[in-house]
Parts: structure tokens; sequence; C-alpha cells
């Protein structure tokens, strides 16, 4: 039997995406046999996400700076916004290097099944940065999911009547595929051939 300190620290490691409880079982004692030398350098690591970083209150971005290093840096393009679901789709994208505007983060997708409706996503907030005027296109870079594409519709009806040029990303997004998983040439390509939501 292991202890309850093993147990407790498995579930909270379960819970992370990609691991089971088999694989946060593993870690945990990966860690227990490493408590002198891996595990106090974790230990340092999460204080230090825990005490630096925050979400950015205009795109929803995570840095160590609110408004993020993306909002707060003058030589981007201010007309154009990108939206996405997550926040590491907005660094797999800026990985890319192509997109030269600024960012908004949805924090998921609409799913009937998960029970996520529009209220629960920063919609409300992009739609009021689009309001704010200033902005010329709205890029929609959801996942090539039907989950993704029904919450891209659902924004490009909410901006219809604004005076703002939604296009989305194209080509090369493989059907059902996540924005985080692809390559930076595939996802370049995608941004650089997006076309008009229609
Ligand atoms: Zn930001």
């Amino acid at each position: 039997m292991a202890s309850q300190e093993i147990e407790a620290l498995s579930a909270v490691l379960s819970r992370l995406p990609g691991l089971g409880p088999r694989s946060a079982r593993r870690a945990v004692l990966w860690l227990v046999k490493r408590r002198e030398t891996a595990l106090p350098q974790l230990l340092d690591a999460l204080a230090a996400v825990r005490d630096t970083l925050v979400e950015c209150d205009i795109c929803g971005n995570i840095d160590t700076q609110n408004p993020c290093g993306i909002c707060a840096d003058p030589r981007r393009d201010q007309r154009q916004i990108c939206v996405v679901e997550d926040v590491s789709d907005l660094w797999a994208l800026d990985r890319a290097r192509l997109f030269t505007g600024r960012y908004h983060v949805l924090g998921g997708r609409l799913s009937a099944l998960e029970g996520v409706r529009p209220e629960d996503l920063a919609i409300g907030s992009l739609i009021e940065r689009v309001r704010a005027g200033g902005i010329d296109e709205i890029v929609l870079a959801m996942n090539a999911t039907l989950e993704g594409q029904t919450t891209a519709h659902y924004i490009a009806e909410r901006l219809e009547d604004l005076p703002v040029r939604i296009t989305q990303l194209a080509h090369g997004l493989p059907v059902g595929g996540e924005l985080d998983y692809l390559d930076e040439g595939t996802l370049a390509q995608a941004l650089r051939a997006r076309r008009p939501l229609g």
C-alpha cells in the first residue's frame, strides 16, 4: 500500500492533461526517488509559475506582465486580432512568427456535450474590443474540429453587424486537427491562406 502522501500527489497529477492515474503514480515515484535533486527543482519552478505569471486583461494570454508582452508591444499591428481557443494555440501561432497582430483567447470552445456556452467563453470581451474601434480584421483560428468550427461560426455571427473583416484559417489544417500539434510550416501556411468566413 502506498502512503497517503503518495496517493494524494498521484491524485493531483492524474488530473493533468495527458496523465492518467498510472502515469501519475510513476511520475510520483520518480520524484520521490529524486527528492534531493529533481523535486526541489520542480518545487522552485512551480513556485515561480505561481508567483510570476498573470493573465492578460486584454487578450487572456499568460505572461509575467499584464498587459502581456504581445499586447504591450507597439510594433504589433493593432488592427488585427487573431482569435484562438486556448493559450497553447496562441503560443503555437506566435512561434510560427507569421502573424504580427494581437490575439484574443476564448478559453475553450462551444460544446453542447461538455455544457460550454457562449457566456463561458471570452466572447463578450472580444466584441467589446471590436466595438471600441480601430480593428480591421478578425482572424478566427479555431481548431479544425466540429466544435472549433461551430465556435467560429457563432463568433462570426455575433460580429456580423460590426465594421470588421472576418477571416478564417484555411488550407493545411487537417480535419480534426488541433493547432497546438501542428508544425510551424503548416500553421504558417494556414494563416497565409486565410479566407473570408462565409
Ligand atoms: Zn495580451
